[in-house]
């Protein structure tokens, strides 16, 4: 409703107000004037108090409340009243009643008047914040409540009475789901629902909302489900803006980290190619034979196809790494990640003397993620591990890169007997730009930490100084697909 039709009717009801208060004390005045003091006009004073105390403000209605006191005592006075016993009973009887009315009225009044400023506060504190109450019954369709602000999240007219069904219609199909597991999370009674799901509005748009709800009211043995609803969607949008600029200077920090994996690259291209020279000359041997050995050289050909397709997926993989390429999203096996980028940095490990053990615990465990940015997290751990054991010149340099599931998490862990870090150092080695080394950026963990919480999972370090460093991520598993079923795999193993 606009501002001047709130206005126009504010006025309307408040003329209405004082017709019937001005009605009412003229009744009263006739009456009185009519009648004796008693029940019958103080009923009406009691129904004058009441009118003033439901419309007008405190001040108008203690003025009225006043004033229906006194015209009691001059018509009692004036009347002669005190002069009959009777009379002066009744007089006290009205007047008693009278006060004691206006007293509860006030209080009332005052309740309600706080009760409206904190609705007002309230629904103020909703369209700022986007947040909306919501109250629903389970297994009743139609028992569904919600605040203006949930009427505007959901984009309805805020006087459409709300059902399960309308909700239905406004979320997106794929989080239906989502809806109908808080749906039997309320059956079952729990203690607290909390989700999140997007919404479709009618022209395509697309929301996110959260919601958090417990069970709060029993009417007659029917629970009732009493939360808010906050619509998000800035905040994700705000979320996915930081994301891709950090997936941009990600790529940047790649592409240096490129540069320091040159021999590596080289090593591992040079590999490949070594294995088809010389499949392709002893192939070229048994052919050339006075009796060719067909077989054998046909066994060559499969070595140099094979080792062919490594270098080609070695070239691929490298040039994954430093393309500035779309996040992707899919489900991948976690020890494969881990053992191609240990392939990459094999070179780099054995040129700073680190002895690299790698014990692959995840078999079978897939996680839904980007590839190349969990490839860019573990290379960039291997590095720091290598450049932090650099100065190790009293114990074997080793590193350990383990994988293992738990809590259904993949988990990897990349520990080095480095020169470790202090303890006061130890919480600020994810913030960005921190860094020890004279030549150091510092974006390198705070990149990894930004990839590994996109892909809903934690990283954290441990350490002790003079014996070594041990960094961790975690990551939720995922189940496959029909289609992801296939392998299709793409990578070289260590
Ligand atoms: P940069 O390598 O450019 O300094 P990072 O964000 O990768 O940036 O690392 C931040 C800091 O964390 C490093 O400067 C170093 O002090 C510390 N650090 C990281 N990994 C290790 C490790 N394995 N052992 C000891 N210190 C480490």
């Amino acid at each position: 409703m606009s501002i001047i039709k709130r206005c126009k009717a504010l006025f309307l009801s408040d003329a209405l107000a004082w017709l019937a208060a001005v009605t009412v004390g003229s009744m009263i005045f006739i009456i009185n004037s009519l009648l004796e003091i008693d029940v019958a006009p103080t009923l009406l004073y009691i129904t004058l108090v009441f009118m003033s105390a439901n419309v007008f403000s405190i001040p108008v209605f203690l003025t009225a409340a006043i004033s229906c006191v006194v015209i009691l005592t001059i018509s009692f006075i004036v009347d002669e009243g005190y002069r009959d016993q009777r009379l002066i009973a009744g007089f006290v009887r009205c007047l008693i009643a009278l006060t004691t009315i206006t007293l509860l009225a006030l209080r009332s009044k005052r309740a309600t008047d706080t009760l409206r400023r904190k609705e007002a506060f309230f629904l103020g504190a909703q369209k700022l914040s986007h947040t909306g109450s919501v109250g629903f019954i389970p297994d009743d369709e139609k028992a569904v409540s919600w605040s203006d602000e949930s009427a505007r999240i959901f984009e309805y007219p805020l006087d459409a009475a709300p059902t399960i069904a309308m909700i239905r219609a406004r979320t997106h199909p794929d989080d239906l789901p989502i809806v109908e597991s808080v749906l039997q999370q309320a059956a079952r009674q729990e203690c607290l629902i909390e989700v999140e799901h997007r919404l479709i509005m009618p022209d395509g748009r697309i929301k996110y909302v959260q919601m958090i709800a417990n069970p709060l009211f029993n009417h007659g043995g029917r629970i009732e489900y009493v939360g808010a609803l906050m619509d998000v969607t800035a905040s994700k949008h705000a979320e996915e803006a930081l994301f891709h600029s950090q997936a941009k200077l990600a790529h940047v920090t790649r592409v240096t980290a490129m540069s320091e994996l040159a021999a590596s690259i080289a090593h591992e291209i040079n590999q490949p190619l070594a294995a088809v020279i010389a499949s392709g000359e002893s192939c070229k041997r048994w052919i050339n034979r006075p009796e060719p050995n067909l077989e054998e050289a046909r066994r060559s050909l499969d070595r140099v196809i094979q080792n062919s397709c490594r270098a080609s997926d070695v070239i691929a993989c490298i040039r994954a790494l430093s393309r500035q390429s779309e996040v992707q999203r899919k489900a991948e096996a976690f020890d494969e990640i881990v053992s191609d980028s240990l392939s990459l940095m094999q070179h780099d490990t054995a040129s700073h003397q680190v002895r690299a053990h790698l014990q692959l615990g995840a078999s079978g465990a897939y996680i839904q993620g980007d590839r190349v940015q969990l490839q860019q997290v573990i290379i960039n751990l291997i590095i720091n591990a290598c450049q932090a054991m650099a100065n190790v010149h009293d114990r074997p340099r080793t590193l350990r890169i383990n994988t293992s599931i738990n809590n259904n998490e993949a988990v990897l862990e990349v520990a080095d007997s480095g020169t470790g870090i202090a303890e006061d150092i130890l919480t600020s080695l994810f913030d960005p730009f921190f860094t020890t080394k004279h030549n150091g950026l510092g974006m390198g963990l705070s990149i990894c930490r930004s990839i590994i919480e996109f892909h809903g999972g934690r990283i954290g370090v441990t350490s002790t100084v003079g014996l070594g460093t041990q960094f961790f991520f975690a990551i939720p598993l995922t189940a496959l697909t029909h289609d992801e079923q296939s392998p299709s795999a793409v990578g070289f193993g260590v």
